[in-house]
């Protein structure tokens, strides 16, 4: 993969929505939150890891792995990653909400497996430095989307994307899973934080930081079940506690919203506390040595390099001719000086 072509997701992630997993906002909050809990250690082990143009931030990535899928982001090779899709979710059979990893997560194709392989492959030594960085952009969209509730849920009508209605009286039809990606989190912003990103971060940030973490590092089946049980006893009861579902319309307003926006909150808090528990284990047991190998150097930095060598050889090039004219003058000038004249 390019360096160009992963600028090229990074800047259009600023305008096309995501579909799949928190929006960009849920994806950037799960990973910034857990940007905050790095060890020293473990933040000087991922910065190297990741693409050269994103400066060491880890939340700028937070949503490559939906962007690399959809045409609108990545026209020109999302073909090749459909394959990733399934690793997004896991469907279970509906109003099951028994995690089976046999019958639900077969072959390891479903959030689940994919937690476990890049956790394992982020610190396998036989792997080089961009499956290494790979891994990790995967890892931190997963540590995300498994606390979507609705990423833990029925196969019947997708995940919620089948269940449509409205929102706080919008004309614009929404979906029971968009809801929860975007929808609760876009409304909590705009109309209790002025829009302000930053200062929603600083408000969940605070949050996280009085509450005792409930990590459960190795077990990623306890952070699934949690998100089926909330599927099961209460993503999907509107506010007269009567069951949506794909056959009907909703009206989804201020009671929905209430009730819902602080378990939100606590999903993105506790997937930035474990996702950055997560890399700090990771970190610690890593193997040292040989030391993650050798970055090896992209396009982008190599193109970089050339140019900036052949302004130096030019810079060089002009300083030495202006000094050589110089003294050629000097040398003129006494040459022709009239040797009488004083
Ligand atoms: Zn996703």
């Amino acid at each position: 993969m390019t360096a160009s072509f992963l600028l090229f997701i990074l800047i259009l992630e600023a305008t096309v929505p995501s579909i799949h997993g928190w929006g960009l906002e849920g994806h950037a909050l799960v990973v910034r939150l857990a940007e905050s809990q790095l060890t020293p250690e473990a933040s000087e082990w991922i910065k190297p890891l990741l693409p050269w143009f994103v400066f060491g931030n880890l939340t700028a990535v937070a949503s490559w792995a939906d962007d690399i899928i959809h045409d609108n982001s990545n026209h020109f090779d999302y073909i090749n990653w459909q394959w990733t899709r399934a690793l997004h979710y896991i469907d279970m059979p509906d109003w099951n909400c028994d995690y089976d990893p046999q019958r639900d997560c077969k072959n390891d194709i479903c959030v689940d497996g994919a937690l476990r392989n890049y956790s394992q492959r982020l610190i396998a030594a036989d792997l080089d430095h961009i499956q290494h960085e790979e891994a990790l952009m995967f890892l931190v969209h997963f540590a995300g989307d498994v606390h979507q509730p609705l990423h833990v849920s029925f196969a019947g009508d997708l995940g919620g994307n089948k269940v449509k209605g409205f929102f706080m009286n919008n004309s614009r039809e929404t979906n029971l899973h968009s809801l929860w990606d975007s929808g609760l989190i876009h409304w909590r912003i705009s109309h209790e934080f002025q829009s302000n990103f930053g200062l929603y971060y600083e408000y969940l940030y605070a949050l996280m930081r009085n509450q005792t973490p409930t990590i459960h590092n190795d077990d990623f089946k306890q952070w699934i079940i949690e998100s089926a049980t909330l599927v099961c006893q209460q993503v999907y009861f509107d506010e007269t506690n009567v069951t949506m579902n794909a056959s009907a319309v909703f009206h989804l307003g201020n009671i929905y919203y209430m009730k819902n926006i602080p378990v939100v909150e606590q999903r993105i808090i506790r997937g930035g506390q474990r996702l950055g528990s997560l890399l700090n284990r990771l970190a610690a047991n890593r193997p040292k040595s040989p030391a993650s190998s050798p970055k090896k150097l992209c396009w982008g930095t190599i193109t970089l390099i050339v140019v900036v060598a052949i302004e130096l050889v030019v810079v060089i090039l002009a300083f030495i001719g202006t000094r050589m004219v110089k003294r050629l003058k000097e040398k003129t000038t006494l040459s022709f000086s009239n040797p009488f004249m004083k």
